[in-house]
C-alpha cells in the first residue's frame, strides 16, 4: 500500500480520463491521494474531487506563483474551504523565487498569513520551496509552523538544507526526479530517516524512469518507492508500510 501525498489530479491533463486515472491508482496498491490545489478555483476542484471519491482527499491553498493578486478576502475564501471534512492539509504554499512570479515581500506574506491560518484550523502544511531555501527556514523556524507541522515537498538543496529541516518536525518528500540518471539526491534520500518520508508524485509532471515521456499519475508512485528502497536498502513494502503510517498520521487520513 502506497499513499500519493501530493498530486494535481483536477489539472486538464486528466479532462480525458480522470476517472481512470483514480480506478488505475486504486488498483495499483494507492490507499489515499491527496489532490492539492494552487489557487482558489483549483482549490475548489480538488475538494470537488474528494467528494466524489472516498480514497481521495484535498488541500487548499495559493501556490506562492498565484500569489500576485491574492487578498485577506481570498486567504478568508480559503479558510472557509479548509474547514470541509475532506480538507486534509494547507497548501500548497511557500516560496518561488526561481519563477518570482510575485516580489519576495509578497509571496512571505500570503506564506506567513497562511501558516497563521493552518495554524487557526489545525491543519498540517505541505510546503513548496523553489531557489528560497534560506527565506523559507527563516519564516518555518519563526512562525507557529511546528504546531501543525507538515512537510517540504518535492524537497530541493543541499545536504546542509536538510540537516536543518530534519532538525524541524517537518517530514520530507522526494518525487520521480529521484529516478532520474542524473538525480544528486541519492544521499539526501539516504540520510533522510524512513520515519520523516512521505511518497509523492507531483502528478502530472516528474514521471519517473522508466516512464519518462508519458504523463505521470498516482499509479506510477511505485516507482519512487522503488528507488527508495533500492537507495536505503529496505523492502519496497516496508517503505510502502511505513510512508503510509507518516501520512495517515500527519493528514489524519480515514482510510
Ligand atoms: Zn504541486
Amino acid at each position: 500500500m502506497y499513499i500519493d501525498t501530493h498530486c494535481h489530479l483536477d489539472f486538464k491533463n486528466y479532462d480525458e480520463d480522470r476517472e481512470i486515472v483514480i480506478q488505475r491508482a486504486i488498483k495499483s496498491d494507492i490507499q489515499a491521494i491527496i489532490t492539492i490545489g494552487t489557487n482558489i478555483e483549483t482549490s475548489k476542484m480538488a475538494i470537488k474531487l474528494a467528494e466524489n471519491y472516498a480514497s481521495v482527499f484535498a488541500a487548499v491553498g495559493i501556490h506562492p506563483t498565484d500569489c500576485l493578486q491574492t487578498t485577506d478576502e481570498h486567504l478568508e475564501t480559503i479558510e472557509e474551504l479548509s474547514k470541509h471534512e475532506k480538507v486534509v492539509a494547507i497548501g500548497e504554499v511557500g516560496l518561488d523565487y526561481y519563477h518570482m512570479k510575485a516580489t519576495k515581500e509578497k509571496q512571505q506574506s500570503i506564506f506567513r498569513k497562511q501558516i497563521d491560518l493552518a495554524v487557526r484550523q489545525n491543519l498540517p502544511l505541505i510546503i513548496h520551496n523553489r531557489d528560497s531555501h534560506d527565506d523559507i527556514y527563516d519564516i518555518i523556524t519563526t512562525s507557529s509552523s511546528s504546531k501543525v507541522g507538515g512537510v517540504m515537498h518535492s524537497f530541493s538543496g543541499d545536504m546542509d538544507f536538510l540537516e536543518k529541516i530534519l532538525l524541524t518536525n517537518l517530514h520530507v518528500s522526494f518525487t520521480g526526479n529521484i529516478t532520474f540518471k542524473k538525480s544528486n539526491n541519492t544521499p539526501l534520500v539516504e540520510r533522510s530517516p524512513i520515519q520523516q518520508l512521505l511518497l509523492e508524485t507531483d502528478s502530472p509532471f516528474l514521471t519517473p524512469t522508466p516512464l519518462r515521456g508519458k504523463r505521470n499519475e498516482p499509479a506510477f508512485l511505485v516507482h519512487t518507492a522503488k528507488k527508495i528502497a533500492e537507495i536505503k536498502n529496505l523492502d519496497v513494502n516496508e517503505v510502502g508500510y511505513v510512508t503510509t503510517e507518516n501520512a495517515k498520521k500527519l493528514f489524519r487520513l480515514n482510510v
